[in-house]
């Protein structure tokens, strides 16, 4: 079972893993006040995100000829015209095949300032028996592309799943992202608590892309997920 991105970082949160601030609104009635919230916590970009059971929205295209099912918008006005574009709409992605699916849920976001963009996941090596946690400093892009045209781009390290994510193992994979100082130590947390995340949901995939790094206000760097995909076991449900 697919759960939707604002659902996937709800749980990655309560793992510790560091998400945007963001709510989910299912009408135009519940967008205004969303986004007037984001905007006062701040942010001055708004981010509005068609929450579907697929990726590449950000690219995809609504049957209407409407182009993206992720915008960023710059006033709480501009956002609720965004959203007036895709809820209801079908969206048609790289993922969705023709037919597309329709927006019924929207997410509102706080814009980060992207530094960097990684790819972070962990799944179940069926072959090798064992949760495999895969890497790249290629986030942001189409992770089957990654694979085929530069596979030494993707780190992959295994875990015994007897013991959990080893803190040697998460430092292994937060250096192979090549963060140094505090961004290696809040890399850690976010890595171990994404494993941790797959491992108490009973998962079958957690997909950060992008985890990145990002700006703060106060200047201050810091890292993060900006997109979450989790699939669920069925049997484990
Ligand atoms: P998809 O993978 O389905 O296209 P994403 O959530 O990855 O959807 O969004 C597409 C792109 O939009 C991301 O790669 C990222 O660059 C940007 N983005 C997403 N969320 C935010 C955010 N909260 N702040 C700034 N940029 C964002
Ligand atoms: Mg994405």
């Amino acid at each position: 079972m697919n759960i939707h991105e604002y659902q996937a970082k709800q749980l990655l949160a309560k793992c510790g893993v560091a998400v945007p601030f963001e709510i989910p609104a299912r009408s135009l009635a519940e967008v205004r006040p969303a986004a007037e919230k984001i905007a006062a916590s701040g942010s001055a970009k708004i981010v509005v995100k068609s929450q579907i059971h697929a990726g590449g929205r950000g690219k995809g295209t609504f049957k209407s000829g409407f182009q993206g099912g992720v915008k960023v918008a710059s006033s709480v006005d501009e956002a609720v015209g965004y959203a007036e574009k895709m809820l209801g709409n079908v969206l048609v992605t790289k993922q969705t095949g023709a037919e597309g699916r329709q927006v019924r849920t929207l997410l509102l976001a706080a814009g980060a300032k992207i530094k960097r963009e990684f790819y972070l996941a962990v799944l179940l090596d069926r072959a090798n028996s064992r949760p495999l946690v895969m890497a790249s400093t290629e986030g942001g892009m189409d992770i089957e592309e990654v694979a085929e045209k530069s596979p030494e781009k993707i780190f992959k390290e295994w875990i015994d799943p007897a013991v959990g994510i080893m803190p040697f193992q998460a430092r292994k994979i937060a250096a192979a992202f090549g963060l140094k100082g505090d961004l290696f130590n809040a890399g850690v947390k976010l890595i171990t608590g994404v494993y941790n995340t797959w491992w108490e949901c009973d998962a079958t995939m957690v997909e950060l892309n992008p985890l990145c790094i990002v700006e703060l206000a106060d200047g201050k760097e810091t890292v993060m997920a900006l997109d979450a995909k989790i699939s669920l076991d069925d049997n484990a449900l």
